[in-house]
């Protein structure tokens, strides 16, 4: 079997260490060609170490220095700065892109990686939910395979591999609700980083995690699957289901639906978009349905969590609008974490960015990236930071 080299964009976060879990089990499958990271050189360097990368590239180019110290024995090649990151994504030698960045960061390098005919195994759900058109548009006319790692889209496309496209009736997407499940609305007004970082089943980073409270999550996940899935809007549905066991589900015309179901794991769907269409020889840890003998579902409060239907909103205008909530929610998840903003100030720096940004129809890339600074200097305002 031939080796597949693999370039993990976001090495040392959550999905990308992961990501690095199930190459080590597949030495004879896999091989780490680039390896990118923003911060955590130190990190990166031990990865780079082990897994013998070609390339390691430091996005925040002031632990250049630190990084090249740290790799001075080896023929690793160092590189820093986001065109760099461009660079290993497009032009560097490598059959597959996972993109594990967080935010608006991932859009750039996907699609680079993409015009220049590379698998893409992806996180960063940011990417579709910014400029899911010229992306899937560029997937099609390259001939790119996009491989979703959110555990709900690997879901569904678990639920629709040998499925016809007219069958489909719905899709289900499967929410646990968050940390602040539990809190009334009145409630929500004083919930800390500390409590909203509280994820009941899912280990994530920090950013993912604020998103899960809020919803927005869930809301990207809609805007997602629209892309993922080229479907209506309206035939996506949202579920809440607390214990997160069943990733998601298809409806079928004939009455019938399928779900996925598996511990709440992430090494489960990146292993599933890596070996695709195989599947590993061994899961991490086995799933036994006995363990959860009670799975429940509930419609989602539409008044407590306002974002999916901001999302909803988005979706119907088009063009920039989930651009613009995306770059406002970033701005504010930020300053949220950072104890500058309370908790529902966050889908109020979104409201406020789309009530007033200014709104291009069938945006280029370079209105996208004008679209996300003016969301982002909206949120601010908002904000007044
Ligand atoms: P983390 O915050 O844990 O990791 C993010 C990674 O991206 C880190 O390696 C970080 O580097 C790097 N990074 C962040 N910003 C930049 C930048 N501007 N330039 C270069 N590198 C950058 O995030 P997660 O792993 O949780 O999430 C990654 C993506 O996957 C997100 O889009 C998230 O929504 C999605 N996702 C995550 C899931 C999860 O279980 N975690 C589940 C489903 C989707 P460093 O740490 O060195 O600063
Ligand atoms: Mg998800």
């Amino acid at each position: 079997m031939n080796i597949e080299r693999v370039t993990i964009l976001g090495s040392t976060g959550s999905i990308g260490v992961q990501t690095l879990d199930i190459i080590r089990r597949h030495p004879d499958r896999f091989k780490v060609a680039s390896l990118v990271a923003h911060s955590r050189w130190e990190q990166l360097a031990v990865q780079a170490r082990e897994f013998g990368a070609e390339s390691v590239v430091i996005g925040d180019e002031r632990h250049y220095e630190n990084l090249k110290a740290a790799l001075a024995d080896t023929t690793i090649k160092v590189m820093a700065g986001s065109e760099a990151i461009n660079h290993v994504a497009e032009s560097y030698r490598s059959d597959t892109v996972v993109n594990a960045l967080v935010g608006y960061a991932g859009l750039h390098p996907t699609l680079l990686a993409i015009e220049s005919g590379k698998r893409i195994a992806l996180a960063n759900k940011e990417t579709l939910v910014v400029g899911g058109d010229i992306i899937m548009a560029a997937a099609r006319r390259k001939g790119v395979e996009i491989l979703p790692i959110d555990s709900e889209h690997s879901a569904i496309m678990q639920c629709l591999e040998g499925e016809k496209r007219k069958s489909i009736r719905n899709l289900i997407v499967t929410c646990s609700g968050g940390a602040l499940r539990n809190h009334t609305l009145d409630e929500l007004k004083d919930v800390t980083p500390e409590i909203a970082l509280k994820h009941p089943q899912w280990s994530m980073g920090s950013k993912i995690t604020i998103d899960s409270a809020t919803l927005v999550n869930k809301g990207f996940e809609v805007i997602e699957a629209r892309w993922l899935f080229d479907i209506e809007p309206e035939r996506i549905k949202v579920v809440i289901h607390p214990q997160s066991i069943v990733h998601s589900m298809v409806e079928f015309t004939d009455g019938s639906v399928k779900a996925q179901l598996g511990n709440a794991d992430m090494h489960t769907p990146i292993s599933y978009a890596l070996l695709y269409p195989e599947r590993a020889a061994e899961a991490v840890e086995q799933f036994s349905i006995l363990d959860y003998p009670t799975l429940t579902f509930a419609e989602v409060d539409r008044v407590k969590y306002p974002a999916l239907d901001i999302a909803y909103e988005c979706l119907k205008r088009g063009g920039t609008a989930a651009c613009t909530m995306n770059g406002a929610n970033e701005v504010a998840v930020a300053a949220f974490l950072g104890h500058k903003c309370g908790y529902l100030d966050i889908v109020g720096a979104i409201r406020y960015a789309l009530d007033n940004a200014t709104f291009t129809q069938n945006p280029t890339l370079d209105d996208y990236d004008r679209a996300n600074e003016e969301a982002r200097e909206l949120a601010r305002r908002y904000l007044k930071l």
